[in-house]
């Protein structure tokens, strides 16, 4: 510090130093204010897994978790889903049934364990889940698998819950709609998840018998057990966008047929010109269209579908 220099000089002198030519300015030319670069958009998002762009979790929720960007319908959760699409919950079903470990299956990890994580995972006791309410004026019984837990497979407890759902459409006289979304039986259960394809598909079937309808909408993916049980019965067919809907992996069919199987194989898209599903619909729409079609098959006197 010379004599003529006060500390405060000096301090302004060394920060002058430190900063670059950018930060310095122009002499003679006023310098625009900026945001601090402090100021980072920390609210929850979500890349989309087709197109890659990053979409706030709000914005994706009020666009039905489908991306803005190109159209791609991204998973939603079994309880998101089921509370998106009942106007009003009036219950949950089959809360009261929980996983055995009959087997004592052991794979890298024993099934307990592997339960446990899922639940802490997810939330959520197991891969299905059961709702009661309504869809505007409709009471429907709904559920959805959660592919999140365990890849949505099919055992013991998510049979037990089918079937109540069923048996409480069928008491009520009221439609069921199931949202699939499973890649399959649950192997840890062995024969006891092989058995729940018989016990779903003959619940089906005693709504069948009755006139219950049952509505089935097909989400990305559905895969084996459920695809040879529940997630073919329905009524009506519905599927979501690009869906792929099969019973055996597409890889595991070009291993077996030793052939090269093209895009769109398996897609819903692909699923619905060979009339495997009756409409492939956007999800934007899919509420309205269930609505029309369950109201029709109820013969509800004020629908002009
Ligand atoms: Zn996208």
């Amino acid at each position: 510090m010379t004599d003529t220099q006060t500390p405060t000089d000096v301090a302004a002198a060394a920060n002058n130093k430190k900063s670059s030519w950018l930060e310095r300015g122009v002499p003679g030319v006023k310098q625009q204010l900026t945001a601090p670069l402090t100021a980072v958009n920390t609210e929850p998002s979500t890349e989309c897994p087709n197109c890659h762009t990053v979409t706030t979790n709000t914005a994706l929720i009020f666009n039905c978790y489908v991306c803005p960007h190109c159209d791609h319908h991204l998973t939603m959760t079994a309880r998101d889903r089921l509370q998106w699409f009942l106007d009003e919950v009036e219950g949950e079903l089959g809360q009261q049934f929980s996983a055995k470990d009959p087997l004592q299956f052991v794979d890298s990890k024993p099934y307990p364990k592997r339960m446990a994580e899922a639940q802490d995972k997810t939330g959520e006791s197991e891969a299905l889940i059961v709702m009661h309410g309504k869809l505007r004026n409709l009471t429907v019984v709904a559920c959805a698998f959660d592919f999140r837990f365990m890849g949505g497979s099919m055992g013991s407890v998510v049979g037990d819950r089918f079937v109540e759902a069923a048996e409480y459409a069928l008491e009520h006289r009221v439609p069921l709609v199931c949202f699939a979304a499973s890649g399959g039986a649950r192997m840890q259960e062995g024969l006891l998840s092989l058995m729940q394809m018989a016990r779903t598909a003959s619940a089906v079937e005693r709504l069948r018998l009755a006139g219950v309808p049952y509505l089935v909408v097909l989400t990305n993916p559905v895969y084996g057990g459920v695809t040879a049980s529940l997630a073919m019965l329905g009524d009506i067919h519905l599927a979501e966008p690009k869906a792929m809907i099969g019973f055996a992996g597409k890889r595991v069919i070009e291993q077996t047929v030793r052939e090269k199987l093209e895009e769109p194989f398996q897609r819903a898209e692909y699923l619905l010109d060979h009339g495997v599903v009756d409409e492939v619909v956007h999800r934007h729409q899919l509420i309205d269209t269930s609505y029309r079609l369950l109201a029709k098959l109820c013969q509800q006197p004020n629908i002009q579908a």
